[in-house]
């Protein structure tokens, strides 16, 4: 489907490159023959820009709306795994519950099991209701002034009862005191997101650090930073946009939606800040900084 997608923007460009070819072949001739009928070739240059015009933005509007339906696809591709895994698996087990007789050592084992694949169900939920509201015109943040520093910590002590981690697999490093105007609910929901890939991508190994600190100027740092899958540098900045993912194994591996760090990005801008990855390739773990003004 992306594939044929990409072949049909492809010929569309191909065709539209060709279109203004001939048309410059026209004009040049044309040129050439009437050269001495100033009038003429006045309009001449005019109809010709604006016939180049309307075959560019023609080409223009095709390929965006290319791109636009191969997003949706990519929605209902990674969204419908990411919903119904969980509720299948949940459904798997109470069939079997209801079916056989469990001993009660398994019986909680199942227990365990459906209530992580329905956690897992309501975060998909969230990131699909929060990217909604993000990205509408109604969804405006509430700014209040907020201890930083509190949040990050706040932020990675979720992540230590979540993930059931001790603090040498996730340490924080708290720079100094600085209050910023934000959306809290906003702010908690991109720095966990950039804890909760740290901790999936990184593997059995787990050493993980979020810090805070001063940039020197007016803005503070929320960095955290992995030792895990780390990421080619050429998709250091794609992997923020909406449903994408970086192709491969480990991808395909790992449940996710891609929509986490279009999440951050999007928190970012709304704060008046950034957010970006760096990482040395594949296997060199990555550092995510998420930069927002300070309050004077
Ligand atoms: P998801 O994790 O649900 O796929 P995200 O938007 O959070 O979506 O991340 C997009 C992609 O960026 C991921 O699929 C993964 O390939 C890559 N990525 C994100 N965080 C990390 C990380 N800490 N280490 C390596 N790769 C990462």
């Amino acid at each position: 489907m992306v594939v044929s997608r990409r072949k049909s923007v492809g010929l569309f460009i191909a065709l539209s490159a060709g279109l203004i070819s001939v048309i410059l072949l026209l004009y040049v001739g044309w040129v050439v023959l009437s050269w001495r009928t100033g009038i003429l070739l006045f309009l001449g240059v005019l109809l010709l820009a604006l016939l180049i015009t309307g075959v560019i933005l023609n080409t223009f509007f095709l390929v965006r709306e290319i791109r636009r339906n191969e997003q949706h696809d990519a929605f209902i591709n990674a969204v419908t795994h990411e919903l119904k895994t969980p509720v299948a698996s949940i459904r798997l087990y109470l069939q079997t519950l209801q079916t056989r007789s469990v001993n009660e050592a398994k019986r909680k084992e199942f227990y365990g099991i459906m209530l992580e694949d329905s956690d897992r169900l309501l975060a998909t939920i969230e990131q699909i209701l929060r990217t909604g509201r993000i990205g509408s015109a109604r969804g405006k943040p509430i700014f209040t002034p907020i201890d930083l520093r509190g949040v990050v910590e706040d932020c990675v002590a979720r992540a230590r009862t979540l993930h059931q981690l001790p603090a040498e697999s996730l340490a924080y490093v708290p720079g100094p005191a600085v209050t910023i105007l934000a959306d809290l609910d906003e702010l908690q929901a991109a720095i966990s997101n950039l804890i909760d890939n740290a901790v999936k991508y990184s593997g059995a190994e787990m050493r993980i650090t979020v810090e805070t600190a001063a940039t020197g100027g007016d803005h503070v740092l929320v960095r955290v930073h992995d030792q895990g899958a780390g990421i080619p540098k050429t998709e250091l900045k794609q992997i923020f946009k909406r449903f994408h993912r970086v192709p491969g194994l480990a991808a395909t591996r790992i449940p996710g939606t891609g929509l986490g760090l279009y999440i951050v990005r999007s928190v970012a801008k709304r704060h008046g800040g950034r957010a970006w990855a760096e990482s040395e390739g594949p296997g060199h773990g990555s550092t995510f900084v998420l930069e927002l003004p300070v309050v004077r």
